[in-house]
Formats: C-alpha cells, sequence, structure tokens
C-alpha cells in the first residue's frame, strides 16, 4: 500500500514565542526557520506580521525557505470591510507562501472576546479565506478552542468547520487551545469532523497541559487528521505545544506509523535531530533536558553493570531504537556498580583502547569505586572521569601545580551606605619554575577563585580564553557528620564542545576549586598544550 503524506507544522516562532523568558530577535528567528527548513519541516510559521516590529520586519523580505513561510493573524474584524481592516491588510502584503487565520471555534469566546454574533464571525472566516486566495496565498484556519468549544455547542464549533472548508482554506485546524483534552476524546471528536471535513485537509494543534500533546496528535492522526503543529523541543506558553522533537522519530521509526505514512524530511534530518534540539536550547540558553525522549543526554544510559555486557553484545534487547538513527548517542554509566565492561566503553569514547587483562584497568576500577563512595558522580562528570583515566593509564601532564589559593568573603556598608557583600581570591601558581599571583574579585566566591585561577597561567592563557562556565551545581551528599560537598561544573569552549567536571570536599569552596582546576586542565588537554 503507498504510504499516504502526513504534513508537519511549526510554531516554535509564533506560539513558542509566547514561552514565558522567551523573546526571539529577527535574526533568531532566521537562525531558527533555517534550522526547521533544514529538517523538512513543512510549513515554518514565522509570527505575526504587524503585531510587533520583530515580526514585520521577518515578514518584509522572501526568506528563501524551501518550506511553505507561514504568517499568522486574525480573520477580519467583525464590523469592518476587507478593505478597512488594517490588520488583515498588512497579513495580505507579508511576504509569505501561507497564511494561517485564527478563528474562534468556541460560540462563548465570539460573544464575549469579539463581542459579535456567530454569524458575523462565519462571515468574517469566509471572507478572509477567500481574500488570501485571490492574493495567492496558501490559506490555513486555526479553529481556536475547538475540543472545548465543540463540547459546549457542537453546531456551532461544526458550522466554524465547515465555513473554513467550504471557503477554500487548505487546512482546517483543530486546536485544544487549554490543553485539557485527553487522547480518547480527541480520537473521537477528530473522527466525527473527518466526516464533514477530508482528513487530508485536517490539521491538529495541541498543548501539554496534561503531559499529552504528543499523545493527541498521535490520536487525531489516527482519526484521519494529515497535519500536525507543534514547537521545537515542546515550547510554548503553560506547559508548552506538542513536540516536534518526539513526534518527528515516533512517526519514522514506529513502524505503525512508518509503515502508513511519508514525511517531507530531508536527507540525514532525523539523524541531526539531537543536535538540533541541543543547539535549539543552547539557543534559548537552557540547560539541555537529561531526560528527553530520543535526544536527552541519557535516553540511551544505562547503568547497571551487570547489564553493561550485555548491551553492547545486544543493543536490541535493551534499546527500542538505535541511538544513532536520532543522532544520539548509547552511554554505559560507570558507576558504583559498574563492572569492567562499562568502563572499557567508556574509555573507548574517550579515545582509548585498553586490553581487558590489562592490570593497569582494575587500578583505575578501584579509584573510582572509592572516589564514587567519596561523592564523586562519574556517570555525569565525563571529563573528570577521562582525566582520572589518563592519569592512571596514561599520563596527563603536569601544566601547573597551585601552591595555595585564599577566598575572603566581606559584608559592608559602601561610600553611598548601602550594604555589599564582596568576594576576593588570591591564587598563587607554579609553571616551571617561574611563579605566578593572580588577585580578582567576583560577587562570589567562586565566581572570584574562577576569575583568579584564569587570570595569568603564563604560557597557558591562550588556551584557556575560549573557555567559559555555563553551569554550577551544588549537592550536599551523604548525611549527617559525614555530610560532605558536590560541586558539578558545566562548561563550554569557542568551539562549542561542553564538558562536565566533579569536586567533593566538606568545603565548598574547594569542592569548587578541584572542579574548576579538572575544566581547565581538561581544555589544555584537548588542545594539545604542552
Ligand atoms: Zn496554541
Amino acid at each position: 500500500m503507498p504510504r499516504q503524506r502526513l504534513y508537519l507544522y511549526d510554531t516554535t516562532l509564533r506560539d513558542g514565542a509566547q514561552t514565558p523568558g522567551i523573546d526571539f530577535s529577527v535574526e533568531e528567528k532566521k537562525i531558527i526557520a533555517r534550522m526547521l527548513d533544514e529538517l523538512g519541516i513543512d510549513y515554518i510559521e514565522g509570527g505575526y506580521p504587524g503585531a510587533n516590529p520583530t515580526d514585520s520586519e521577518l515578514f518584509s523580505a522572501d526568506q528563501g525557505l524551501r518550506a511553505r513561510f507561514t504568517a499568522f493573524g486574525m480573520t477580519r474584524r467583525a464590523g469592518r470591510s476587507l478593505d478597512n481592516d488594517p490588520g488583515l491588510r498588512r497579513l495580505l502584503e507579508a511576504r509569505a507562501d501561507a497564511i494561517c487565520f485564527v478563528a474562534k471555534g468556541w460560540d462563548y469566546h465570539v460573544k464575549v472576546a469579539l463581542n459579535t454574533t456567530t454569524d458575523e464571525h462565519l462571515a468574517s472566516i469566509r471572507d478572509s479565506v477567500e481574500a488570501a486566495r485571490a492574493h495567492g496565498f496558501e490559506p490555513l484556519v486555526d479553529i481556536e478552542h475547538f475540543f472545548d468549544g465543540y463540547k459546549a455547542n457542537p453546531e456551532y464549533t461544526t458550522a466554524a468547520v465547515r465555513a473554513a472548508h467550504e471557503a477554500g482554506a487548505r487546512w482546517v485546524v483543530l486546536c485544544d487551545t487549554n490543553g485539557g483534552t485527553l487522547p480518547e476524546e480527541v480520537e473521537e471528536i477528530v473522527s466525527a469532523m473527518a466526516g464533514i471535513v477530508p482528513g487530508e485537509n485536517l490539521g491538529i494543534h495541541c498543548h501539554d497541559d496534561t503531559g499529552m500533546a504528543v499523545a493527541n496528535s498521535l490520536a487525531a492522526v489516527r482519526a484521519g487528521a494529515r497535519m500536525i503543529q507543534g514547537t521545537l523541543n515542546g515550547i510554548g506558553e503553560r506547559c508548552g505545544n506538542a513536540n516536534l522533537v518526539t513526534l518527528i522519530p515516533t512517526l519514522a521509526l514506529k513502524p505503525i506509523y512508518a509503515e502508513r505514512f511519508e514525511l517531507g524530511l530531508r536527507e540525514g534530518a532525523l539523524e541531526r535531530l539531537t543536535q538540533v534540539s541541543r543547539a535549539f536550547n543552547e539557543m534559548l540558553n537552557r540547560p539541555p533536558e537529561l531526560q528527553a525522549p530520543y535526544v536527552g543526554e541519557t535516553a540511551f544510559s544505562t547503568k547497571a553493570g551487570i547489564h553493561a555486557s550485555a548491551i553492547l553484545k545486544n543493543p536490541d534487547t535493551y534499546e527500542h531504537v538505535r541511538p544513532e538513527q536520532v543522532g544520539n548517542r548509547r552511554r554505559v554509566l560507570v558507576s558504583d556498580q559498574a563492572g569492567k565492561s562499562n568502563l572499557i566503553s567508556e574509555l573507548k569514547r574517550f579515545g582509548m583502547e585498553v586490553d581487558k587483562t590489562d592490570p593497569r584497568l582494575d587500578d583505575l576500577l578501584a579509584r573510582v569505586k572509592e572516589n564514587e563512595a567519596m561523592g564523586f558522580a562519574y556517570d555525569t562528570a565525563d571529563a573528570s572521569l577521562e582525566l582520572l583515566a589518563r592519569r592512571t593509564l596514561g599520563h596527563v601532564p603536569v601544566y601547573f601545580d597551585v601552591e595555595s589559593y585564599r577566598v575572603l568573603v566581606e559584608r559592608r556598608y559602601n561610600a553611598m551606605g548601602e550594604k555589599v557583600t564582596m568576594a576576593e581570591a588570591i591564587v598563587k601558581v607554579r609553571i616551571g619554575k617561574e611563579h605566578f599571583m593572580s588577585v580578582a574579585e567576583g560577587n562570589g566566591p567562586v565566581n572570584a577563585l574562577d576569575a583568579a585561577l584564569r587570570k595569568d597561567l603564563g604560557p597557558y592563557s591562550q588556551y584557556i580564553r575560549g573557555l567559559e562556565l555555563v553551569d554550577f551545581k551544588v549537592r550536599i551528599v551523604g548525611k549527617g557528620t559525614d555530610a560532605t560537598t558536590r560541586v558539578l561544573i558545566e562548561s563550554r569552549d569557542e568551539t562549542g564542545a561542553r564538558w562536565f567536571t566533579v569536586g567533593v570536599s566538606p568545603n565548598i569552596i574547594d569542592a569548587s576549586f578541584q572542579a574548576l582546576n579538572d575544566s581547565i586542565i581538561y581544555k589544555l588537554l584537548k588542545a594539545g598544550a604542552r
């Protein structure tokens, strides 16, 4: 049987831009649009031309995308003619391939939000779709509050769907605007709609307020809808929108969908998905979501030592898809339960080949276990693990020796009579026969220590110029008098590489120092410093 075409519609730049704390610039929107286009998304909704300067600028020029670039906006305003509606005019002037109109699918909102009659709103839907077609755009209609509206007054909601379809909308999109609908209801109600509008003209737009946005989108597809709207990493207001990064591999790799449907994905898109998802988080300055389906750092990691050799022998029996299919990788975590096979596979990832019978391997395993018992967490801090491994099995140059450091924290009144807290760090370093001393201030003790440590490393300073701390996490491990502090630091450099280092000490500053020190040494090692 030939497969049916299923269309993907991305609304990251419009609905996703509603996410608290997110505010895209024109440049960012262009970069994201290109990322989506390279994946092979069919429609990219750019925003709301005329509503704000960013979107007006974005829609003032052709974006040169293969996808259909889509402008979003309101239908003709109640009581106005088409010519006398500046909002609609700006939409029709947009440099776009398609226009997605938002229409009210719940009679309550027609009356309360638009302050008009349902008949007038139905006329407005028809007029807007026809105007878009007359101007050469592909028209779509998002039926807002579709599911809740349908439950309250199915006659009106159905009339709105019919009006959009009969006026010639390419897609009538059923929106779960409040996000509270469940998969069973979606499947039932979309099936009813598919009796009125052919499935190849029906789209679904879900929000994740019950954690079901992906499941609801799939339910709509089963009921006949052939277009799915969603966002990158599921961003969006409240709990977010349907996550395209989860939907894409599900549709492309799971036989019940893959055998029936075809997506417009570009060659290699699936294998780039993990990278795209992480690059997008990076752009938003959000920490990576470790447990994200398919693309998370831990999506294919297993901790149990007893499983490790079995996983490596026959991964299919432990994984629902192969990590390489989505550009992710398998991780067999080194942990308390670690056996030699875990360790060997981790070392291989660092580019270190070690024979199973090498006695130094037992040394390393013993040190890993000993350190983990003290509170070190090597399953996350792989740069610290790599340093430990290289020191045990081979050689890591002693670039510098921190002879001493001192950190002062002072709270006092400044000249303006305001209470301020200042931190100052002094670090003494020996490199070969030379001694260096650096002093730096910071808004906190770790910040000051980091600044002082990196301020002057003599010949090594050139290698760490692009080094940056991205994240800093503190945990108390152990209980009572045995309590100690673990500091986990995430760093990155000018090449975009990221790594984690760890330090453990009863003293939080000392734990931070160890992690900072590891991070610098790791960077020097990777940069090939001598
Ligand atoms: Zn929405």
